[in-house]
C-alpha cells in the first residue's frame, strides 16, 4: 500500500467524487510539476502543490500566494495528493470531503534551489523557483509550527501581479468558477442547419453567456462568427504572434490584454523570443481555425497581430498606417488623410489595402517584404509619415505627442516597429456594439464609416468579391 497517499484515499468516497484515486507514480516528467488550484470550499483558499517523490506535496493557502515580499502567507500542509490531481477541475459534492468547486489557477514546473529538496522539506524550509504562467520567480516555504508554514516571495524583483485575486479564470480552460459549477451542463452546442456552421471540435463552455449587451451577443454567437470568417481571416492572422483582449465576464466586466503563451490548446503555437537581459519572452500564435475558436473559448474576443510571421520573425511583411485625429476633427478630414496617403503610396508603386478599424478610424495596410529588417521597415514607415507632414504641415504630424496634434492627424507609423501590433482584419472589437475591423474596397472609403460594420454585415459581405483578394500576390 502506498503510504503517502493513504490519507488522501481514506478521506474520499470515490463513488461520490470525480477526483482521481490516489496512486503513486514515478516522477511524471523530467521536470517537476506544480499546480495551484483555487478551491471554493467551506472556506475559500488556494491549494499549492509541488511534485516531489511521486506525489504532490500540498498546502492550503487561505489568501493565496502574493508577489509582495512583505507578505507572509499562511500555508497549512495537508495530505499528499496524487500527481493526476493537477488536472482536476470541477465540483466536489457538498457533504463530501473538500466539497465545493476547484479551478486550476496556475500550472507549470518548479525547481528546488538546493540539491536535497526532500531533506529541506523534512527540516521545514525549502527554497524553490516557479516556472508557471502566473507564478514565476523564487519563493520560500518555511514551517513555523506543526503543519503551519509560511509562503513567502523572495526578493528577486520578479513581480507579475499586484493582486492575484483579480485573476478569476482557469489557466487550463478559461472558465470562471461559476462556469465550472455549471460545468455539469457544459455543452457542445452544435447548430447544424444549412445556415449555421458547427464550432468544430471545440467545446464552448457557457455558450449562452452574454458578452455584449445592446445588441445581445453571446459567447456562442462570437465563436460562430469567427468560425464563419475563419477562411477569410486566417491568411492574415495565422502564424503571426498575437495579443488579444480577454473579457471573461463580457465587455462590461474586467477585460485584460493577453500576450503570453499559457497552455497548449488545439491549433495554438508557442514561440520564445529574446527580450534583452538574456531573458526570453513567451509569445503565442494561431495555427488553424481550431486555434482561433479555442481562443474564443478562452474568452479572447479581439485579436491583434504582429507585422511578421513566426517562420520569419525578423522579416516584416505587413505595414500598417493608422490615422489618429485630434478629437475634434471630422470624419471627412480623416478620409482626406487616407486619400492623401494612398496618393503617396501609389506614387511609390506600393499597393495598399483599406479596412475600417471597427473603432474611430481606418487602417491602410501595405503588404511588402522589400525592407529586410525591422529598423528599415519602421524607418520607411516613418519617412512616409514625415513626407505627409512636410507636404501638408497643417493637416498631418508624424510626432506622437498630443501637443503637436492640435487640429491635425497623427499618422501612426510606430505600429511598424518590432513587437508592435494592430487589430487583425475581421476581428471584432471588444467595445460597445461589437463592430468589425473590415476589409473594404478603396471605392467604399466615403461610404463606409469606421464603426459601421457589424458581424452580420461582415458575414453578408463574405459573399461579395474579396476586396483584399490579391493581398499576398
Ligand atoms: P481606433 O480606430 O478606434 O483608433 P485602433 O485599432 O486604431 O482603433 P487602438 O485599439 O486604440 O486603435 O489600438 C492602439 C494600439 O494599441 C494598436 O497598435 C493596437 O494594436 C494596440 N493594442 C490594442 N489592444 C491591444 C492588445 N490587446 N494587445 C496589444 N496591443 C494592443
Ligand atoms: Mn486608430
Amino acid at each position: 500500500m502506498n503510504n503517502k497517499l493513504k490519507k488522501y484515499n481514506q478521506k474520499r468516497d470515490f463513488s461520490k467524487t470525480n477526483e482521481p484515486k490516489g496512486k503513486r507514480v514515478e516522477q511524471s516528467s523530467k521536470k517537476r510539476r506544480f499546480v495551484v488550484q483555487h478551491h471554493m470550499a467551506r472556506k475559500e483558499h488556494y491549494d499549492f502543490r509541488l511534485e516531489l517523490g511521486g506525489t504532490l506535496k500540498s498546502w492550503a493557502v487561505p489568501k493565496g500566494p502574493s508577489y509582495n515580499i512583505k507578505d507572509k502567507r499562511l500555508a497549512v500542509q495537508v495530505e499528499d495528493h496524487p500527481i493526476d490531481y493537477r488536472n482536476f477541475e470541477g465540483t466536489i459534492l457538498a457533504g463530501q470531503y473538500g466539497g465545493g468547486t476547484v479551478m486550476v489557477w496556475d500550472e507549470g514546473y518548479w525547481e528546488p534551489l538546493s540539491s536535497h529538496p526532500k531533506k529541506d522539506l523534512e527540516k521545514g524550509s525549502i527554497k524553490f523557483e516557479l516556472f508557471g504562467t502566473r507564478l514565476k520567480g523564487k519563493w520560500t516555504l518555511v514551517r513555523f509550527k506543526e503543519d503551519n508554514w509560511l509562503l513567502i516571495k523572495e526578493n528577486d524583483s520578479v513581480n507579475m501581479f499586484s493582486d492575484i485575486n483579480k485573476l478569476t479564470t482557469s489557466i487550463k480552460t478559461g472558465r470562471t468558477m461559476k462556469e465550472i459549477e455549471e460545468g455539469k451542463s457544459t455543452i457542445k452546442k452544435v447548430k447544424n442547419s444549412k445556415k449555421d456552421y458547427i464550432v468544430e471540435g471545440i467545446t464552448i463552455s457557457n455558450p449562452d453567456k452574454i458578452i455584449f449587451d445592446k445588441p445581445k451577443i453571446t459567447k456562442y454567437d462570437i465563436a460562430l462568427y469567427y468560425q464563419k470568417v475563419s477562411k477569410r481571416m486566417l491568411p492574415y492572422i495565422e502564424n503571426r504572434i498575437i495579443s488579444t483582449i480577454r473579457c471573461p465576464e463580457g465587455i462590461n466586466g474586467p477585460c485584460f490584454f493577453k500576450k503570453h503563451f499559457e497552455t497548449d490548446n488545439p491549433g495554438i503555437g508557442e514561440i520564445k523570443l529574446p527580450s534583452g537581459k538574456g531573458k526570453k519572452e513567451d509569445y503565442y500564435y494561431i495555427k488553424t481555425s481550431e486555434g482561433l475558436i479555442s481562443e474564443v473559448q478562452m474568452n479572447s474576443y479581439e485579436f491583434h497581430i504582429w507585422g511578421s510571421k513566426v517562420s520569419n520573425i525578423n522579416q516584416p511583411d505587413m505595414m500598417v498606417f493608422d490615422f489618429d485625429p485630434d478629437d475634434k476633427l471630422s470624419l471627412d478630414k480623416v478620409r482626406e488623410g487616407v486619400k492623401d496617403l494612398k496618393s503617396i503610396l501609389d506614387e511609390l508603386n506600393l499597393k495598399s489595402y483599406l479596412k475600417t478599424s471597427g473603432g474611430k478610424g481606418y487602417h491602410v495596410v501595405v503588404p511588402t517584404t522589400k525592407l529586410k529588417n525591422w529598423n528599415k521597415f519602421s524607418d520607411f514607415a516613418e519617412d512616409i509619415a514625415k513626407v505627409m507632414s512636410q507636404k501638408w504641415p497643417d493637416k498631418y504630424t508624424n510626432n506622437v505627442r498630443k501637443e503637436n496634434r492640435k487640429g491635425k492627424i497623427f499618422i501612426d507609423w510606430i505600429r511598424n516597429t518590432k513587437s508592435a501590433t494592430s487589430v487583425a482584419p475581421y476581428s471584432i472589437r471588444a467595445r460597445k456594439g461589437a463592430k468589425v475591423s473590415m476589409p473594404i474596397k478603396w471605392s467604399e472609403l466615403d461610404k463606409v464609416k469606421p464603426d459601421e460594420i457589424t458581424k452580420e454585415e461582415a458575414i453578408k459581405r463574405l459573399k461579395r468579391k474579396d476586396p483584399w483578394e490579391d493581398f499576398y500576390k
